[in-house]
């Protein structure tokens, strides 16, 4: 008989925390509970991933309207409901946070709808006054957006903010350029916000490969939206008609926009959390610092997902809550495998990439690119001007693949599958023996003879 309440104690439920919980509760018989201070399911369900995904979609039917006419089709242009689509959306996430509660109680974790801090390393304290006491604790708290430190930051939203908007806004400046940022300038222009994007670096994406990032940003400026890179705001102040924001670009420029959005980096939830008392390390941006079984310093707490700023996305998250259960409950010691993650920005045209950039991988060894851009049968048969590409960055050595990426409709799927291969440690050569499916636009990353650039 174990001298403490739980064997678990999970903070957070979120992709991680709920996945870790559930498993060490359902597979490894421990007694589990989880406490959750917002909704369940965490920012993926709630306020990431699924409710961006489902405006993706909404904002694509404009364009397949237009498209669908050069088929043939006698289709008129009808306005977009944001009232409509968001009262689906509120259901739909309704219905998601149910099954996540309802995974939690079929597997007999316990729940507490309530804060969680940590006040021991075997104990932690919920907003209700309880204290509960574990042999292990599992800290799964995330991150949250944060806004610049500028003068009048707080006039401007963030992204969780975006799902709850009363009207779409005419005019929409997004400050950044990175994922959320670029994903909701296209959501945004496709849904007829007039959208103006504020990068201050000299190209979105940064970190991606250059060549995928460059058509990314193309395609975004074909689109109609205002991309203004090497621009920040100077100043920003509410507009005399009381209710825009007045804002002077870093170039000089200075109107009226009815919302501005911080796409501005996320931080780490560990504010108040009682952490570093105990002797948990937080890095500079309040990251909590974990070995490769997600263990921090103090041995009886263990931190997973965003909280620990690894790589920021939910399959990681789950991953490293799993490998968390088979290392602590399972005595199976699993160490997170974060090499080779496929990953897809849902950018108009999306990004989907694996592996190293030309530019990572030509500063680690001598290299072959492989890369075609075209303008895919389905949209120029109907006259636009969009363009997709398909590149592969091949060792000289070993010939094996070390970065594959793709822009293009459909990218993230794509990606999926071409991750296999890559993870594999697939060659050149495997993939020129596969067959070409025809015709496809990924057909191209099989029939790409000839390196465009060696380096
Ligand atoms: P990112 O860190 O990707 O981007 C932040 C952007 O804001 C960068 O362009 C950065 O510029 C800029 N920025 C930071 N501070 C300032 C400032 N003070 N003034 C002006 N610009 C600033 O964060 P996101 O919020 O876009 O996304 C957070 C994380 O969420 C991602 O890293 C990703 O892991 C995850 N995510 C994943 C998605 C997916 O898988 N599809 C979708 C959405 C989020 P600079 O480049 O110069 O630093």
């Amino acid at each position: 008989m174990s001298d403490f309440d739980y064997d678990l104690f999970v903070i957070g439920g979120g992709s991680g925390g709920v996945r870790a919980a559930r498993v060490a509760a359902g597979e490894a018989g421990a007694k589990v509970a989880l406490a959750e201070e917002d909704r369940y399911g965490g920012t993926c369900v709630i306020r990431g991933c699924v409710p961006k995904k489902l405006m993706v979609f909404a904002s694509e039917y404009a364009g397949v309207v237009e498209e669908a006419a050069a088929y043939g089709w006698d289709l008129t242009q009808g306005a977009f409901n944001w009232r409509a689509f968001q009262t689906r959306l509120n259901a739909e996430l309704d219905r998601l946070e149910e099954i996540y509660r309802k995974l939690l109680k079929g597997s007999g974790v316990e729940t507490y709808d309530a804060r969680a801090t940590v006040s021991g390393p075997h104990e932690v304290t919920l907003s209700t006054g309880e204290t509960k006491t574990a042999k292990h604790i599992l800290v799964a708290t995330g991150g949250r957006p944060v806004r610049p430190d500028i003068p009048n930051a707080e006039l401007g939203i963030v992204s969780d903010d975006i799902f709850h908007l009363d009207q779409l806004p005419k005019s929409l400046l997004i400050v950044g350029g990175g994922y959320i940022a670029c994903e909701f300038a296209g959501i945004m222009n496709g849904l007829g916000v007039e959208v103006t994007q504020f990068y201050r670096g000299a190209q979105v994406l940064r970190g991606f490969d250059t060549e995928a990032r460059d058509l990314v940003a193309d395609s975004m400026r074909e689109r109609g939206i205002d991309l203004q890179v090497d621009t920040n705001i100077a100043q920003m102040d509410r507009a005399a008609d009381g209710a825009a924001v007045h804002v002077t670009s870093t170039t000089g420029d200075a109107r009226d926009y009815d919302v501005v959005l911080f796409a501005t980096g996320r931080d780490p939830n560990t504010d108040g959390m009682g952490l570093e008392p105990l002797g948990v390390v937080l890095g500079r941006r309040g990251q909590i610092e974990v070995d490769a079984y997600s263990q921090t310093a103090v041995p009886s707490i263990y931190a997973i997902g965003d909280v620990t700023d690894r790589v920021n996305l939910t399959p990681v998250a789950i991953r490293e809550g799993m490998a968390f259960v088979e290392t602590v409950f399972k005595g199976n010691p699993t160490q997170v495998d974060h090499d080779l993650i496929p990953s897809a920005i849902f950018t108009q045209p999306e990004m989907g990439t694996v592996g190293l950039s030309e530019e990572d991988a030509r500063a680690q060894e001598p290299i072959e690119v492989y890369s075609t851009s075209f303008r895919p049968m389905q949209t120029s048969f109907a006259g636009r001007p969009d363009k997709v590409l398909m590149k592969l960055v091949v060792s000289q050595k070993t010939r094996k693949v070390l970065g594959c990426h793709i822009v293009a409709p459909g990218a993230g799927e794509m990606i999926q599958l071409a991750g296999i291969a890559v993870k594999m440690g697939a060659t050149k050569e495997d993939f020129d023996r596969t067959v070409a499916v025809h015709p496809t636009m990924s057909e191209e990353m099989v029939t790409m003879r000839t390196p465009v650039r060696t380096a």
